[in-house]
Formats: C-alpha cells, sequence, structure tokens
C-alpha cells in the first residue's frame, strides 16, 4: 500500500477520534424552546413532542430552576394563547398581561443571567392563523403585516427580552425591527435573530399541535420557501443580513445542512443558527423507540452534523437531555 493511503492511523484512539471535529458542543450552543400559554399552573404534555410540555407562568420556576443548575444559558419562548380573543392583527401577541410577556418578566427576575429569547409572529394570535395581516382576498397585505410585527418585537424587547426572533418570513420585517428597537432606545441592548431561510416543511407538525398554530385556511407557502430553493434561501439569508439581523437562523436543520453551509460561508461574521424543529425531534425518538438506533447517539450525530456544517447555535427541544450529556 501507498504511504498516502494509510488514514486510519490517524483516528485510532478515541481521542485522537475528538479531534477530528474543527468545533465541539458545549452547553452554551443550545438553547431551548418553551412552550408559554395563559392557564398560569399548566403544565401539559404535548403528545407528539416526547418530554414536552406547555407551561403556564406560575409552573416555570420548578421546571426551570433545574436545567439552570445543570448549566442551562438560554431559551426561546413561544406563546400559546388558548384563552384568549383572536382577531385580525394579532392583538393579544403583544398584551402586556399575556403568557409571553409575563414569562420573560418572571424568568428575568428568577434568572438574571439566563438569556431569553422570544419568537415573535401573530400566527398563534390571529383569528386566521396566518402570520400577518390579510387583504379581503385572503392574501397577506405586507406593509401593515411587518409594522404590526415589529411592534410586537419591540414590545418583547421593552419587557426584557434579550433577543426577538421574528419567524413570520414576511419581507422587510428585518429593517422594520431593527429601525423599531433603534427608535425605543433597544437597538444597542436587544439582538435580533432571524428566522431567515425557513423552508416550508413537513417536520412543523408536533409545533402545531403544541401551540395551536395551524391556519384556519390555505397554507404557508406563499412565505416559507419552497424546499429545492437554495438560492431564495442565500438571498434571504444576504437580504437579512444587510437590513441588520445579528444572528441568522435556517429552519428545519437536519434536511438543510447545505443551506447552513450556505449561511456561514455568506455570513461568516455572524453566528449561525439553526432550529432542530418538532419533526425532527420526533422522529429520532421514533426512530429509536423502533429500535432502528440508539437515542443518545443518534441525538448527538443529528446536531453534530450542524455544527460541521457551520451552526453555533441549535435550537432543540433536546436541550435539557444534552445538558446532561455534556456533564458527564
Ligand atoms: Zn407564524
Amino acid at each position: 500500500m501507498d504511504i498516502s493511503s494509510i488514514l486510519q492511523g490517524g483516528y485510532a484512539h478515541p481521542l485522537s477520534r475528538k479531534w477530528q471535529a474543527k468545533r465541539h458542543l458545549t452547553k452554551a450552543m443550545f438553547m431551548y424552546p418553551i412552550f408559554i400559554t395563559d392557564d398560569a399552573d399548566a403544565s401539559v404534555e404535548i403528545a407528539t413532542l416526547p418530554g414536552q410540555r406547555r407551561w403556564g407562568v406560575n409552573k416555570l420556576e420548578g421546571f426551570i430552576g433545574p436545567l439552570v443548575a445543570k448549566g442551562l444559558e438560554s431559551v426561546i419562548l413561544f406563546g400559546v394563547p388558548l384563552n384568549c380573543a383572536k382577531d385580525g392583527r394579532g392583538t393579544p401577541a403583544d398584551d402586556a398581561s399575556g403568557p409571553v410577556i409575563l414569562a420573560i418578566k418572571k424568568l428575568r427576575a428568577l434568572y438574571p443571567s439566563l438569556y431569553i429569547a422570544c419568537d415573535v409572529c401573530l400566527c398563534e394570535y390571529t383569528d386566521h392563523g396566518h402570520c400577518g395581516l390579510l387583504h379581503d382576498d385572503g392574501t397577506i397585505n405586507t406593509p401593515p403585516s411587518v409594522e404590526r410585527i415589529a411592534e410586537v418585537a419591540v414590545n418583547y424587547a421593552k419587557a426584557g427580552a434579550h433577543c426577538v426572533a421574528p419567524s413570520d418570513m414576511m419581507d422587510g420585517r428585518i429593517k422594520a425591527i431593527k429601525r423599531g428597537l433603534m427608535d425605543a432606545g433597544l437597538g444597542n441592548k436587544c439582538t435580533l435573530m432571524s428566522y431567515s431561510a425557513k423552508f416550508a416543511s413537513s417536520l412543523y407538525g408536533p409545533f402545531r399541535d403544541a401551540a395551536g398554530s395551524a391556519p384556519s385556511f390555505g397554507n404557508r407557502k406563499c412565505y416559507q420557501l419552497p424546499p429545492t430553493a437554495r438560492g431564495l434561501a442565500r438571498r434571504a439569508i444576504q437580504r437579512d443580513a444587510t437590513e441588520g439581523a445579528d444572528i441568522i437562523m435556517v429552519k428545519p436543520s437536519m434536511p438543510y445542512l447545505d443551506i447552513i453551509a450556505d449561511a456561514a460561508e455568506l455570513t461568516p461574521n455572524h453566528p449561525i443558527a439553526c432550529y432542530q424543529v418538532s419533526g425532527e425531534f420526533a422522529m429520532v425518538h421514533a426512530g429509536a423507540a423502533a429500535g432502528v438506533y440508539d437515542l443518545k447517539t443518534m441525538a448527538f450525530e443529528s446536531v453534530e452534523g450542524m455544527v460541521r456544517a457551520g451552526a453555533t447555535l441549535i435550537l432543540s427541544y433536546f436541550t435539557p437531555d444534552f445538558l446532561e450529556w455534556l456533564s458527564a
């Protein structure tokens, strides 16, 4: 055999195998998505998301406290309003007595070092379930949608969110939110994380169960990207960086590792986030339950692929598990 044929000596030992990674997983890379509902005492299992629950504000301490003790550094909040009056403009989204704003204030008070991001969208709060305001014919009316989304984002930031993360995919919303944060005196304090490349995926099903956010008619294909659209994703990433995004996100993750790598290449000076979405999480669990692979081994492989592709921040329902696994 030629000298140039021999590679295995370089990774024969467990330690030399570890050295093959350019970057290693750390606890700080994980951001935990949390569903906050408007029943203050709720702790309700979500059947399609193993181990995940909808939480009421009064239950947050018992739930988050042990995770902070294990090294949890960041969360992203999703509001799940079950009892409010929804309307065409998503009025309850930034209700001062709504679950998200109450949760921001509660978590800030309880855990001063915990970084709190908030998903920003209208679909959980509109009576039609779409992510923006609509024309009479049911199509998205972009300018007032952007204006309203920016208003909600600024109100979350005013309530104390360290990061606002618009997931609606409306054109122009990054610029509008950045300007809104600046005008409110929060431009230098609040991070703007853009769901820049969010694809119309089959992997959001369990989330829609959790958040009750399926649209009442139609679908979100006019604003979420087609799964084939690599060029469009690259344009959206560049646009959002230009409009003032501080972090670029790709969603979902596993079928879109090439897009994560594109984001890392196109915006090398930004943190790159990816969302291991509900369907990916459920899929890893389902495969393990079916005996296809070991859960922990597959969970590691799934997120290590994201880090290899270029992700520096991973939004994952596996966060509590990784806090355990990375302590061992
Ligand atoms: Zn939405």
